[in-house]
């Protein structure tokens, strides 16, 4: 070889070397950022292991040694910063022993992973004991050879939760248990009405389980002369999410049905919707057999009254008769006569309302339909009132001519039973203003207002019941017993009308009933 081709070779190998050099000082550059990246990465991690909420620690080895806590387990240890590589029994002996401990070892061995919810774990805390609940999960950790090493802690303080499911837990059998020691029979069902809970004084009373009482329907123990009730219930009361009272014969687990009135509450959210339904049923029985007893005696009573007092005012007629002659003994005996007159009138009148409420009772009240002619009908009423009164206006607008097919005595005797409380309870305003109107194609109304004290709501959902009177000061003022209108709306009723009332206390009262049509 010659020496320029040897110092030829030389460069070339020189420059080989330098593009080595070149390359190897470009991979160590890059090397050094992916370690400085990764140094990073692992940073990055820790730290967000350090600074979470959730309770974090590594446990390695068979003797739990704490390869790693973050801050929150730390603090809730509350035994300093100082425990990394120290055995977990070491750092908290206050578990050694207790169900933790077997937990652990449990998946140490198995490689299973463990869950608690709630758990109380005591831990010691500058010597105090200080009760902790955790949501909490064990789970095995591996090497890159898939050999278990140690466990993973990842766990969550819920101890004010924890607490106050206790405190609920604890009323909820508190309530359990009063609801049980009470004779009453209450039952709790959904906003579908389906019972999911029944007290111990409904399964003594059916005999069943609660289980077997909850797999039946509440219905079946309802009497079967209840249909319409129940159907009530479901159509009416249930859907609108309203309160509601009924009197229901209930099958004892003997066979025998009792009588209880059945009180239902909708139990709402703050936006009105029924969350649930709790009923409170009442054993009746004996009050029903004396209420039957006392409307038989009532019945008894009015029928052995109604003769002598209808004679009674036959002899007052025929002694007001006599005493026609103008003359110093007639003139003082006038007046008296009048008022023992109106006294009778009034028993005379008492005595066919209790009559006719045996009647209703005992399901004896008969309807003697005929057709006739509904506004005349307004007219003679109003006649009769004004005659008796001669202090009341009344005005009457009849809208059209109708015709009813109707008990005429009856529908006279709701009119003036209207219009008698229309002026009764109307101590200052005695005017009133009647309305006969074609209310749809198929029915007439009448409308009675007055200008008296009117009725609060509260008052109108009850007016309609027997013996019903609004309380106060307007009770003892005004005569009466609080059957008018029980009468008037099962008359109404039984002839396939309705009644409505409108009213604003201090302003007055409306009540409209209405009667089917004569179609012929
Ligand atoms: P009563 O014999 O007590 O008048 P009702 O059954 O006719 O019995 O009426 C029941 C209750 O309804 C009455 O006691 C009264 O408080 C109230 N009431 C009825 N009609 C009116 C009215 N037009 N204005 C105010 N309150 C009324």
């Amino acid at each position: 070889m010659t020496k320029d081709a040897h110092i030829s070779d030389l460069e070339k190998e020189l420059q080989e070397t330098k593009k080595q050099l070149a390359f190897y000082k470009d991979r160590c550059k890059k090397s050094e950022s992916n370690e400085r990246r990764l140094f990073h990465e692992v940073y990055q991690y820790k730290e967000l292991i350090h600074s979470s909420t959730a309770l974090i620690t590594l446990l390695l080895g068979p003797d739990f040694v704490i390869d790693f806590a973050n801050d929150a387990i730390r603090k809730v240890w509350g035994k300093g910063d100082q425990v990394t590589g120290k055995p977990l029994l070491e750092v908290l002996p206050e578990l050694k022993g207790k169900e933790i401990e077997d937990y652990l070892n449990f998946v140490y061995q198995t490689g299973e992973t463990f869950e608690a919810f709630e758990e109380p774990v005591e831990h010691i805390i500058d010597g105090e004991k200080v009760l902790y609940y955790f949501d909490f999960t064990y789970q095995a950790q591996y090497d890159l050879n898939g050999e278990l090493v140690g466990i993973g802690v990842f766990a969550q303080d819920v101890t004010e939760r924890a607490i106050l499911n206790q405190k609920i837990k604890k009323n909820e059998k508190e309530f359990r248990e009063l609801v049980n020691l009470m004779p009453h029979k209450i039952s709790v069902a959904n906003s579908l009405g389906e019972t999911i809970f029944y007290n111990q004084a409904w399964l003594d009373y059916v005999g069943k389980s609660m289980n077997q009482f909850l797999d039946t329907n509440w219905t079946e123990v309802v009497h079967p002369d209840h249909t319409a009730e129940i159907e009530h219930i479901f159509s009416d009361f249930l859907p609108k999410g309203e309160d509601f009272k009924i009197e229901l014969k209930l099958k004892s687990k003997t066979g025998d049905y009792l009588w209880h009135l059945c009180q239902v509450t909708a139990i709402k959210d703050e936006h009105g919707q029924v969350n649930s339904w709790i009923s409170s049923s009442t054993e009746i029985q004996q009050l029903k057999e004396e209420e039957e007893k006392q409307e038989a005696f009532l019945k008894l009573v009015s029928h052995e009254l109604k003769t002598p007092v209808t004679s009674i005012k036959g002899y007052i007629q025929l002694i007001q008769s006599m005493t026609g002659k103008e003359n110093e003994q007639n003139k003082t005996l006038k007046p008296y006569l009048k008022r023992v007159e109106d006294q009778v009138e009034r028993l005379i009148h008492l005595i066919s309302e209790m009559l006719d409420l045996s009647r209703i009772e005992q399901n004896e009240l008969e309807l003697n339909k005929t057709e006739f002619d509904l506004n005349r009908l307004v007219e003679e009423a109003v006649e009769d009132i004004c005659y008796t009164n001669q202090e009341v206006r009344i005005n009457i607008h009849h809208e059209d001519e109708f015709q009813v097919l109707a008990d005429r005595n009856r529908i006279e005797q709701v009119m003036l039973n209207f219009l008698t409380n229309a002026i009764k309870y109307s101590p200052e305003n005695k005017h009133i203003d009647i309305r006969i109107f074609k209310r749809d194609k198929n029915s007439v109304g009448v409308k009675i207002k007055d200008h008296g004290l009117g009725i609060s709501r509260k008052d109108r959902q009850h007016i309609f019941r027997r013996f019903f009177r609004v309380e106060g000061k307007n009770q003892d003022t005004y005569s009466g017993f609080g059957i008018g209108l029980y009468l008037s709306n099962e008359i109404i009723e039984r002839h396939n009308g309705k009644i409505f009332v409108k009213s604003k206390v201090g302003e007055g009262s409306e009540f409209i009933f209405t009667l089917p049509l004569n179609q012929n």
